[in-house]
């Protein structure tokens, strides 16, 4: 499978199927806390960055074959997804093929395009992100290609959900320092109130970030936005899942294919795998000594990757 990865433990939407529709690192964003790394891409040309018809036979494979039922269809992965020109009439493949919800985690950036907000017309849950509402914080969190503006942006995200019947859910991730201050909080609250989403998800840099500078937030300050933002929101949690694996045999390959999408931490991949943290730390040993992956120190914890 090429394009499409999982199931994996998605912190917001159970267990995913995930959809990867631009090549690593496409994006129109550089966010400095991104955890795939910087931006080697930086556009928001729309283009079929990938062809759709093997992508579309890959999710009708998984369908056909599927052992797990999984909460989500998610596009996501290793870019922006609203940058493949052809997003819209994928979504509307997988509807046709399945009942199971079809979510678009998206930077939002793209959403003043009409055509963009068409195309996700047909999704079930739209999540995007939104990190910072004054221009030059924008600029510092996100690092924006040079011909998008915030509030074009925000004005953006507003049309959609004035047309969109589905569910969207802000994320706002924040970083130490960055966008945390008190007055940017109160204007944030502001137009997210002006969007009316149906839930605002608050973030803090988890995995390893794209810059060292980038850092998280306590749990106590994160609370206190939470308390800030009032009853829509919430703080994403890690994820607690259940046993998906298949045969133990394929234990290193699911472990290289997730660690292909993001950095993991051996509890997450126990949790994803459903097996003993032993067990797992059994197989990073042998991978880490096969030099196919390597290890990042990141907020007292150790996140695995694969060596490049
Ligand atoms: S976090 Fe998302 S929006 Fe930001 S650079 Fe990474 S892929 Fe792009």
């Amino acid at each position: 499978m090429r394009f499409i990865y999982g199931p994996v433990p998605s912190r917001r939407l159970g267990l995913s199927l995930g959809v990867d529709l631009v090549p690593k690192k496409t994006c129109s964003y550089d966010c400095i806390y991104c955890q795939l790394g910087r931006t080697t891409n930086k556009t928001i040309q729309r283009d079929i960055y990938i062809p759709d018809q093997p992508i579309i036979r890959e999710i009708e494979e998984y369908l056909d074959h599927m052992k797990t039922p999984v909460d989500y269809i998610t596009f996501s992965g290793s870019g922006e997804p609203t940058l493949h020109s052809r997003i819209g009439s994928i979504i509307g493949e997988i509807k046709g093929m399945t009942s199971i919800p079809v979510a678009v985690i998206t930077n939002g950036s793209l959403l003043f395009m009409d055509e963009v907000k068409g195309d996700l017309s047909q999704a079930d849950l739209v999540i995007p992100s939104l990190d910072a509402v004054s221009r030059t914080i924008y600029e510092t969190i996100n690092r924006p290609e040079e011909s998008l503006e915030i509030d074009q942006v925000i004005q953006g995200m507003v049309d959609f959900r004035a047309q969109f019947r589905g569910q969207i859910w802000v994320e706002v991730l924040y970083c130490r320092g960055v966008n945390d201050d008190p007055s940017e909080i109160t204007k944030m609250k502001t137009v997210v109130e002006k969007i009316n989403p149906t839930r605002i998800q608050l973030n803090t840099v988890y995995r390893p970030p794209a810059e060292d500078f980038a850092s998280p937030l306590t749990e106590e300050r994160l609370k206190e936005i939470q308390e800030d933002f009032g009853s829509k929101a919430s703080i994403i949690a890690p994820y607690r899942g259940d046993n998906f694996l298949g045969a133990k045999g394929v234990v290193e390959t699911r472990i290289i294919n997730a660690l292909n999408r993001r950095p993991l931490t051996a509890e997450d991949m126990a949790e994803m795998l459903g097996l003993h943290p032993q067990e797992i730390i059994k197989h990073l040993k042998s991978l880490l000594d096969g030099n196919t992956i390597r290890y990042r120190l990141h907020g007292r914890k150790t996140f695995y990757e694969i060596a490049s």
